[in-house]
């Protein structure tokens, strides 16, 4: 330590100005009066560092009052590494004139420590005596305020870094500065070192247009906020985030680079994806659904008006969201009487209501059937929020429902029929032969009985009478007729031909007008031609008797479109049937006409063949103006007409 020798201050850097003043006591005054004006602790002190001199401002830093001082060394003011500071300095000749400071603990009267800057120089005077200045400031203050600035930015740091969104600072040129651990753990990076180094316009932005917008909005606004914009992870996958930021300016006010916050929502738009596309999902069920769909808010306004709702109802979705109330769908009462059900637990519990039926009021005003389900929608806390409903159309089903019935009457008809026939063939068969019996033993009679006998007139009634029973009965065998009759390729328009050959010379058709629009071409049916025949006959016959005189009779055939089946026509300008006969005249028995000259067998008989023939017959009429009968019968499969064998007509 005392290895050199001191010298005089020869190589002194900032020599201490001399004050070129000659009387020494003078320039004493005025150091002193100097050093009591300012606000520092003087101290000046000699060799063995024992102080000399201390200002006001000492006595006030240190605690101690000036006479203390005098008596105190430099050294006991301080610490122990900046007593040996002090040790050291006045070993070191080449720093004397310079000034050297540190930070210090005081040691004051109070055994208290006080942070203090302290500023020594040295200083050798005139006669080689050297002197020790030290300056002495209280900075107890400004280090708390330095460690309480320090301890906020400390917690601003921490704030930044544990925050869980992703924190930025990038520069204009586009690299980052700063960021935190969220933002590294966000893009799926391990480092701060390599993510500084991510060239952000190319690196990170999926679109890198997007940062464009940001930094024109930023320069036009001042900031952004929540814009939404697709990084790029380190791994390559996307993330969606929300950028809010600003940009950061220079003294100058120009923009030097940008800080702000990303939020990444990107599981939040995944599950709104998968909200929305849910809700898709139930949109197109709903929008599918053949059935009418039709949801209303407990104010009865419609939200939901489905395609099924406007095809049943005739109202378009636009005209009625918004507009209809659900009362108008219903005609009056029915709206409030379905939220009763709906309320009661009587209907399929509270809140449902299992199928049932109603009307709804379409757009023309037309009630419709419906069968309606529906259900009451119920919030998170359970109070009612809107009322939905399923609407099916009954028009068809009740259609169908009406066929189904009348299929059932027919078959129940064919049965009844059938019975019929089985008691009509037994009775027949039984009377056939007495029958007989009777025309033959009259008929002989007759032949006994001279012209001119009153009796012979009697007897004749009984053979024409018996002769009747004998017809009747035999359409009775006819009708009856079980077993199946032997079919070949037939001609219709023979058939036809052959039993008008018989009928057209009986007095009933004198004034008829016999119409044949055959075609020439048609397909031969499979078919049993004099069962046929018997057919046309009665039809004929009964569009004759329908006529009562003058009139016209149109005898069409054609072959259906596909050629499968050949179509016969009787259409007659006659009486015509009551609706309420139509479906009877197929009936054993019904007959219109007076007893002895009708036996209401004949249609039926005839319905009774054209079905086994696998065809079918049907009749249109309107009283006054004429029916028209349409029979319908398979051709015989393979078999193309003979041409030259169809010009009968
Ligand atoms: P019938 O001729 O013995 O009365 P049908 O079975 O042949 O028995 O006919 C039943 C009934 O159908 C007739 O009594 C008549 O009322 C009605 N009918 C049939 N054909 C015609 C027709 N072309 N025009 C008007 N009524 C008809
Ligand atoms: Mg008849």
């Amino acid at each position: 330590m005392m290895a050199k020798k001191l010298s005089p201050p020869t190589k002194r850097k900032r020599p201490i100005e001399r004050l070129p003043l000659v009387d020494k006591k003078v320039e004493a005054g005025m150091f002193h009066a100097i050093a009591e004006l300012g606000n520092d602790g003087i101290l000046v002190f000699d060799e063995s560092h024992r102080i000399e001199y201390a200002n006001r401002m000492a006595s006030e830093i240190t605690g101690y009052s000036n006479e203390e001082l005098l008596k105190m060394t430099i050294l006991s003011l301080l610490d122990k590494p900046h007593q040996s500071f002090i040790e050291d300095l006045f070993l070191h000749p080449d720093r004397y004139g310079e000034k050297t400071c540190t930070e210090a603990h005081l040691i004051t009267s109070g055994s208290e420590v006080k942070e203090a800057e302290v500023c020594i120089a040295l200083a050798g005077t005139s006669h080689g005596v050297r002197k020790g200045y030290a300056y002495l400031k209280d900075i107890t203050d400004r280090k708390k305020f330095e460690r309480e600035l320090k301890d906020s930015e400390e917690k601003l740091r921490r704030l930044f870094e544990r925050v869980r969104h992703g924190l930025f600072i990038s520069s204009k040129e586009g690299r980052f500065m700063d960021c935190n651990q969220a933002l590294l753990d966000m893009l799926g990076y391990a480092d701060k070192e390599e993510f500084l180094k991510v060239d952000i316009a190319r690196d990170l932005y999926v679109n890198p247009e997007d940062r464009k917008i940001l930094r024109e909005r930023t320069e036009r606004d001042g900031y952004v906020k929540d814009m939404e914009v697709d990084f790029k992870k380190k791994d390559g996958n996307k993330i969606t985030v929300l950028l809010t930021g600003h940009p950061l300016k220079n003294g100058k006010g120009e923009t030097i680079g940008y800080e702000g916050i990303n939020l990444d929502i990107t599981e939040r738009k995944r599950i709104e994806d998968e909200l929305r596309e849910a809700n898709e999902f139930f949109m197109n069920l709903i929008e599918s659904s053949v059935d009418g769909i039709i949801a209303a808010d407990m104010k009865g306004n419609i939200f939901i008006f489905n395609k099924g709702a406007e095809a049943l109802s005739g109202y378009k979705a636009e005209e009625v969201i918004g507009k209809l109330h659900i009362t108008q769908v219903y005609p009056p009462g029915i709206a409030k009487e379905i939220m009763k059900r709906l309320r009661s637990p009587d209907y399929g519990g509270t809140g449902k209501l299992l199928p049932s039926q109603f009307n709804v009021i379409n757009k023309e005003g037309i009630e419709i059937p419906i069968q309606l389900s529906a259900a009451l929608i119920y919030n998170g806390t359970g109070q009612e929020i809107a009322s939905v409903g399923i609407f099916t159309d009954l028009r068809l089903r009740l259609i169908m429902e009406k066929k189904l019935q009348e299929t059932h009457l027919q078959l129940l008809n064919s049965e009844k029929m059938a019975s019929l026939g089985k008691l009509a063939a037994g009775i027949a068969h039984e009377i056939n032969n007495p029958l007989g019996g009777i025309l033959i033993y009259s008929s002989l009679m007759m032949e006994d009985i001279p012209e001119e006998d009153p009796k012979r007139g009697d007897l004749a009634r009984i053979v024409q009478e018996a002769g009747r029973c004998k017809d009747i009965v035999k359409s009775l065998l006819e009708f009856a007729r079980q077993t199946e009759p032997k079919k070949e390729p037939t001609d219709i328009n023979r058939a036809i031909n052959d039993g008008l050959f018989f009928l057209v010379n009986q007095a009933l058709f004198h004034n008829i007008q016999i119409l044949k629009e055959f075609d020439p071409f048609l397909p031969f049916v499979k078919g049993n031609a004099s069962q046929l025949k018997q057919v046309f006959m009665n039809i004929i016959v009964n569009a004759a008797e329908a006529i009562h005189g003058n009139g016209t009779l149109t005898i069409t055939t054609l072959p259906s479109p596909d050629r499968k089946t050949v179509l016969i026509e009787f259409a007659d300008t006659g009486e015509g049937i009551p609706q309420e006969n139509l479906t009877r005249i197929f009936e054993p028995f019904f007959t219109t006409k007076d007893i002895g000259k009708g036996t209401g067998l004949g249609l039926a008989t005839s319905y009774g063949i054209i079905e086994e023939h696998g065809g079918k017959i049907g009749v249109k009429s309107t009283v006054g103006k004429g029916t028209t009968f349409t029979i319908e019968l398979p051709v015989q499969p393979q078999m193309q007409p003979i041409l030259e064998g169809q010009s009968l007509q």
